[in-house]
């Protein structure tokens, strides 16, 4: 499904043409990426686990000492009408907010908050059949981010270069390590199973409280699947009998290949087909207005 160039987002109050919307170049977004975000997936229209997504939302704002500038009822308007341009269709939604454009450039917070608040629709890209057939490469990177890795900020520059340099190098993504620790991707959560166990590393300030991470662990947990939530080293990782990937748009993934090496017969494993039925089947249920 393709969106027209002329569907609106949600810029500042107003509802505009995407091609058309423009901030200040005082924007601290733009100068700082002093910034927070987030992305909501909606499958036939519906919103996938909105409460979670907008309470991550409350916590990355707090982390940047900001507050949030709408309310709940605000935000489920402002998402309704966009993700309304094309009924029953799956789209993600994009929203950030900033901490506005005041006249002069300071590293300092403006005295009077006036933040910026932008959030479009877009198209969520259906999983090709070659990740189900064939899962995904993966490299490990040193993570080079900051401390604050749980602040859904929209300072991404570490997470760009790593991206880039997992696909210069043939792969989906890079699996970050600090200090021997494997933590999570450049944009996703980390997952390894080693004797039927599910393990994957704790939250903390070096990874993203991913929605989609915690969402695998409750359908883990209501089917039976025993799970841990532990440091997984790097070399650990290596020697995992399956590693998966999650995030709200790329769901759960299947890595198949790490640095180059395939994970046991370099095909996704039983685990996972398991996960990803589960995880099917929770979409189906949002899908239908059940959940
Ligand atoms: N870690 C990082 C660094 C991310 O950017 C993302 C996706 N935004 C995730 C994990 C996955 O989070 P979620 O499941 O909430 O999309």
């Amino acid at each position: 499904m393709v969106l027209s160039v002329t569907e609106q987002v949600y810029l500042n109050g107003d509802f505009v043409p995407r091609l058309e919307a423009r901030i200040s170049v005082m924007d601290r977004g733009f100068l700082f990426g002093d910034g927070v975000y987030e992305v909501i997936p909606a499958y036939g229209g519906r919103l996938f686990r909105l409460e979670h997504h907008l309470d991550r939302l409350d916590s990355s704002l707090q982390g940047i000492r900001m507050s949030n500038p709408l309310s709940r009822s605000e935000w489920i308007a402002i998402m309704g009408r966009l993700l309304g341009a094309a009924p029953g269709a799956d789209q993600s939604i994009y929203l950030q907010v900033t901490r506005g454009a005041p006249p002069e450039r300071d590293h300092l917070f403006p005295e009077r908050s006036d933040p910026s608040v932008f959030v479009m629709a877009r198209a969520l890209k259906p999983r090709g059949p070659e990740i189900a057939e064939m899962g995904v490469a993966a490299i490990t990177l040193e993570d080079i981010r900051w401390d604050r890795c749980n602040v859904k900020a929209v300072t991404l520059l570490a997470n760009v270069l790593l991206r880039q340099a997992a696909d210069d190098a043939g792969a989906e993504e890079a699996i970050l390590v600090r200090q021997g620790l494997a933590l999570e991707g450049s944009s996703t959560n980390l997952f390894a199973v080693k004797g039927g166990e599910l393990i994957t590393p704790p939250k903390g300030d070096y990874l993203l409280p991913g929605i989609t991470r915690d969402l695998v662990l409750e359908l883990a947990q209501a089917d039976g699947i025993p799970y841990v939530e532990r440091d997984v080293t790097a070399s650990e990782l290596a020697d995992a009998d399956e590693i998966w990937l999650t995030s709200s748009t790329r769901q759960v993934m299947p890595v198949t290949r790490l640095n180059g090496a395939p994970i046991v017969d370099g095909l996704p494993g039983p685990l996972w087909r398991r996960i990803d039925a589960l995880y099917g089947g929770y979409k189906a249920r949002v899908r239908c207005g059940d959940l």
